[in-house]
């Protein structure tokens, strides 16, 4: 699109002084339509940065780019919208996005921790590890709810702050992960499938991209099965672990993505699920038992701060009336115990909590 823009412009055909100040991205469709780009979020600050005034950029990424403050960022569909707005004499209003609005609306997750029965040690377990930005280990048989509670853990972890949000939303800008509503208000959860490879799970590529540790950053990265993962991909994850950062090194260029993370993992105790279960015998051998849990190398095992057994709900649990606590409840106890006035401690952020722990 800059360059056609470029060629119209050389022709005389378009009102050349109003470009100097005007930033074009997008890619050109053979039928004139304009594409969506991925980064747009930091081609903002950028440009801002620069000096540029006005951004032009496709529909779809318009929202992220308008958080930027300082700069007037004009959604455009096609190459005749692009012209017409370069020769305009009068622009329209620049799109505007409420930000409030975007947190006001994030407030409300999808899930509860009320919607969990029974296990109230678990959940305690989870109150704690979020309280203190500690990674955790849930070990129980399939079906005890480990992933359900897994899933519920960004509800109780504090609200992301703006600049935090930024910086989740540049991740997921350069990956191609927006939702086109603008900023990310709510911290992420990433789940990747046992079979993701290290580049994958730490990122890579030519041009290095993000990968699944920099796109929990700020949020959490849920490892279920985690004997299954390949020995490599867990020995990847490491670095990332005690340094909240990754670096990925090319022939052309070496870069660094945030991993400031909360990991949770689950695994079956044993290959069959059911050792050290009360109501189900195990089948497995004590040697398989020993195989089994050697997967997970121990210099991994020791950079998960919790361990906790999450046995299989009773039946009289999943039939009772009562509910827990909501994730509002437990949400403000780790806010309160977050809060580093009480120990006579300047103000800090989630991350910085998290990367406290380490030094
Ligand atoms: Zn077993």
């Amino acid at each position: 699109m800059p360059i056609a823009v470029g060629i119209l412009g050389a022709n005389g055909e378009l009102n050349k002084d109003s470009l100097s100040e005007n930033l074009l991205v997008g890619e050109l469709a053979l039928d004139g339509r304009i594409r969506t780009v991925r980064g747009a979020l930091p081609i903002a600050i950028s440009a801002q940065k620069k000096g540029f005034k006005r951004l032009f950029l496709p529909a779809e990424n318009a929202p992220e780019a308008a958080v930027v403050a300082g700069l007037d960022v004009y959604p455009v569909g096609s190459l005749r919208e692009v012209i017409d707005l370069v020769n305009a004499d009068r622009l329209p209003p620049p799109l505007k996005v409420d930000i409030d609005e975007l947190f006001n609306s994030a407030c409300h997750h999808m899930v509860d921790f009320h919607e969990v029965r029974g296990q109230m040690h678990a959940k305690r377990a989870l109150e704690i590890a979020s309280a203190g930005g500690h990674n955790i280990l849930m070990i129980g048989p399939p079906g005890s709810g480990k992933t359900m509670l897994a899933r519920r853990l960004p509800s109780i972890l504090p609200p992301i702050s703006f600049e935090e949000a930024l910086e989740s939303t540049k991740i997921h800008s350069v990956s191609g992960y927006t939702d086109g509503r603008g900023l990310l208000t709510v911290r992420p959860f990433r789940s990747p499938h046992h079979t993701i490879s290290d580049a994958g799970l730490i990122g890579g590529g030519a041009i290095p991209r993000p990968g699944e540790v920099s796109l929990a950053h700020n949020g959490v990265l849920f490892l279920d099965e985690l004997p299954e993962f390949e020995r490599n991909v867990l020995e990847v994850l490491r670095q990332p672990l005690e340094d909240q950062k990754v670096t990925i090194s090319r022939a052309a260029m070496s870069l660094t993505f945030p991993a400031g993370l909360m990991l949770v993992a689950a695994m079956n105790p044993c290959s069959c699920g059911f050792y050290g279960d009360p109501s189900r015998d195990c089948r497995c051998t004590p040697a398989q038992i020993q195989r089994y849990i050697s997967k997970v190398s121990g210099p991994l095992l020791d950079r998960i701060d919790i361990h906790i057994n999450v046995p299989a709900v009773k039946v009289s649990e999943l039939s009772a009336q009562a509910t827990g606590e909501s994730s509002t409840e437990i949400r403000a106890r780790v806010q309160y115990a977050r809060k580093p006035s009480r120990y006579g401690l300047p103000e800090i952020t989630s991350t910085a909590m998290l990367r406290c722990r380490r030094e």
